[in-house]
């Protein structure tokens, strides 16, 4: 058996053999490390030039399974826009409807302050998507919303390995798509722990080159114009509008520099 050691952060981590982790009430000594700590991953030195951080916020309708039921939605069926900041939405076994929009700020530096837990501008954002999209939902009253930080790659897939001369392997950038993916990522980090030569260290997903971001302050600060440009040109869109020239040139941006990240 192992013990678990649950809700206890890892202060610092000292690679070696055997690796060390301080945390505020020991240390742990081990020959094999897995750092599968999603957004955080944006802030710690072997993964923070491949990641960046993202906002994403949900709200939640009171249940009301007679107006799912009215318009048809009795499927379970998860659905997205197109939108570079997308809306996702899908309903619960109790008749209530979760409506998300992934346009939160764009971090700095891998800090995770209270700008991705306390969002109140996204939440109101997914409640627009709410109404909007789903205007048969009007009666439906929101009774909460949550969210926080998601680890964007540069490519937007997930990526895994270990630091070179190091036991110390990584798994992040499931870019807001983890929920099922990760399944897939711990077979992979298990795997690497283990190491073993299997078909899951063959897949792409580690062995491809995991194209580098911009160093900061450029990633931060260029992101945050480049996401405000890309919401107004969506936003008008939304509205039948077409943004200013000069706005839709900055949203154009990362297509120009042929980046897959924060394109529309
Ligand atoms: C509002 C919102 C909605 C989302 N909706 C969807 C969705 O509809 N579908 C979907 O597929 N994905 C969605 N996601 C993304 C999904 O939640 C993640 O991709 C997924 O949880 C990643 O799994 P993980 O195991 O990598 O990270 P997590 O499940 O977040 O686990 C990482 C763990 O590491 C811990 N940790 C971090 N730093 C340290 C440290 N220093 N020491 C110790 N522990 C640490 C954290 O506390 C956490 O428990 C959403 C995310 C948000 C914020």
């Amino acid at each position: 058996g192992v013990s678990l050691h649950e809700r206890t952060r890892v202060l610092r981590l000292d690679a070696g053999s055997p690796n060390v982790l301080i945390t505020p009430g020991g240390r742990i000594r081990t020959e094999e490390v897995v750092v599968a700590v999603n957004a955080a991953a944006a802030g710690w030195g072997p993964t923070r030039r491949r990641l960046t951080n993202f906002g994403s916020y949900v709200v939640l309708t009171e249940p009301r399974p007679d107006l799912v039921e009215e318009i048809g939605w009795t499927g379970g069926e998860a659905i997205t826009d197109g939108r570079m900041f997308v809306h996702y939405f899908r309903t619960t076994p109790d008749g209530r409807v979760l409506m998300g929009s992934g346009s939160g700020p764009i971090g700095f530096g891998g800090r995770l302050d209270g700008r991705f837990s306390n969002d109140l501008p996204t939440a109101a954002r997914a409640e627009a998507g709410l109404r909007t999209l789903l205007p048969g939902l009007d009666e439906a009253r929101v009774e909460c919303a949550w969210g926080g930080p998601i680890d964007v790659s540069a490519d937007r897939l997930p990526f895994f390995g270990t630091v070179p001369d190091s036991r110390v392997h990584y798994g992040a950038g499931y870019s807001g798509h983890g929920a099922g993916p990760s399944w897939l990522g711990g077979q992979i980090l298990a795997s690497l722990a283990l190491r073993a030569d299997d078909e899951w260290t063959a897949l792409p997903l580690v062995t491809r080159k995991v194209p580098r971001l911009v160093p900061e302050p450029i990633k931060g600060l260029g992101g945050a114009v480049v996401r405000a440009a890309t919401l107004a040109v969506e936003d008008a869109a939304a509205d039948g509008r077409e943004a200013a020239l000069p706005v839709r040139a900055v949203a154009a941006l990362p297509r120009l520099v042929g980046m897959r990240i924060g394109q529309r």
